[in-house]
């Protein structure tokens, strides 16, 4: 039966290119906060019930729709993401977004879209598809611990065998990819520090600890993890990213907080950088006499990416894009809650491009111009249903 089925599935997504376009511009006009979708979902289940599908919302902001017949095959899941971001947006856009301070700034619009537009090809072929296709429109991306925990927990990768998705990507030209085998994107930890010193007068420290001295040192101490403890060629990145201390010129501080966040590709190197932040922190607060009290907390794991269905994403992605315009890394420091569901069943994650400087398409994502190259979508809605198809053939018993 799927030598019957017509490939590729390019024409039938370009054809549905106007669609794509009102169903992101629609999400992009009203966005709505992790954890918040509702409206959203009750959008997307809407759009899908137009279709013939019946959608289940197994969260108020989330959406699953099957398509085909377990009977006949493997479970096969595809992903999208569907949360806005705390952004004000100044892309100047005729659909811009409605929501003062709500924005679509990762393209996750676009995502939305392009799976909405695989269960309307997919669900013309709803008699002929060789097993099920699960089509998850996840909520909370951006926050960890965020949505795809919610529906692992829900139980959407029941029986599942495979799972694909993909992420509209700036950083790359439209009309390239990258799909990249074993780690792809990073783990992403976030800590919290605070020096507890003694304040007191700015012209007698000898009666005093110093905490925003103390935790100047630490910023300072901290970047050796990564040149001094982690090997050259393991990737990991400590950044501290605030530091809050002090109230007057001639006062010392007697707190100081900073925040940051770790990330890494490998388990081991995550465990490495963990422990020595405490050290270093803690040996340099006690050197001043100070306490350092360390919050840490693990967000999402890394990506990694199935070899195996990552080389078949990367072949659909090349006969989609041409050779040459699929690079198989580096990967990304930048991390992704689609992690979570690579812990459970083999999957792979695609970023496809979409910058485009006649499409204002280059900034970077989380920008208040940041804005996709809506050319791209009938793509990404090819790939994802041709990578569907084959991982129901490859997943086959
Ligand atoms: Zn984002
Ligand atoms: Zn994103």
């Amino acid at each position: 039966m799927p030598q019957t089925v017509p490939r590729p599935w390019l024409d039938p997504a370009r054809a549905l290119a106007p669609s794509l376009v009102r169903w992101r511009r629609h999400i992009h006009q009203h966005p709505e906060l992790s954890f918040h979708e509702v409206e959203t979902a009750q959008y997307i289940a809407n759009e899908l019930r137009l279709m013939g599908l019946e959608p289940q919302h197994i969260l108020p902001n989330a959406v699953i729709a099957e398509v085909g017949d377990a009977g006949r095959g493997p479970t096969i899941a595809l992903r999208a993401d569907i949360d806005a971001l705390p952004i004000s947006e100044e892309t100047g856009l005729p659909f811009a977004s409605l929501t003062p301070g709500v924005m679509h700034a990762c393209g996750h619009d676009g995502h939305t879209a392009i799976l909405l537009g695989v269960a309307r090809l997919l669900a013309d072929q709803r008699e002929n598809i060789p097993g099920r296709i699960r089509l998850l429109f996840q909520p909370a991306e951006e926050i960890p611990p965020g949505g795809a925990e919610q529906l692992i927990a829900a139980g959407v990768l029941n029986g599942v065998s495979a799972i694909a998705g993909l992420h509209l990507w700036s950083p790359l030209p439209s009309g390239t990819a990258a799909a990249i085998p074993g780690p792809a994107m990073a783990a992403s930890d976030r800590f919290t520090i605070t020096i507890q010193g003694r304040g007191g007068h700015g012209a007698m420290p000898h009666r005093c600890i110093d905490a925003l001295e103390t935790a100047s040192r630490i910023v300072v101490a901290l970047q050796s993890i990564v040149s001094r403890s982690v090997d050259p060629l393991d990737a990991a990145v400590v950044t501290v990213g605030r530091f809050s201390s002090g109230t007057a010129f001639n006062v010392i501080a007697g707190e100081a907080v900073l925040e940051g966040t770790v990330r890494t590709l490998r388990e081991e190197v995550r465990t490495l950088v963990r422990e020595r932040l405490h050290t270093v922190v803690e040996h340099t607060a006690a050197s001043a006499s100070a306490r350092a009290d360390i919050e840490y907390i693990e967000g999402d794991p890394a990506v990694q990416n199935d070899p195996g269905v990552t080389a078949i994403v990367a072949d659909i992605a090349e006969e989609h894009l041409g050779g040459g315009a699929i690079r198989s890394g580096p990967p990304e420091m930048a991390a992704e809650d689609f992690a979570c569901y690579l812990q459970h069943v083999p999957g792979s994650f695609l970023l496809l491009g979409t910058a485009n400087e006649h499409r204002h398409s280059t900034f970077p994502h989380h920008h208040p111009q940041f804005t996709i190259d809506e050319d791209v979508m009938p793509v990404g809605v090819s790939i994802l249903t041709e990578t569907a198809y084959r991982l129901l053939e490859r997943f086959a018993s």
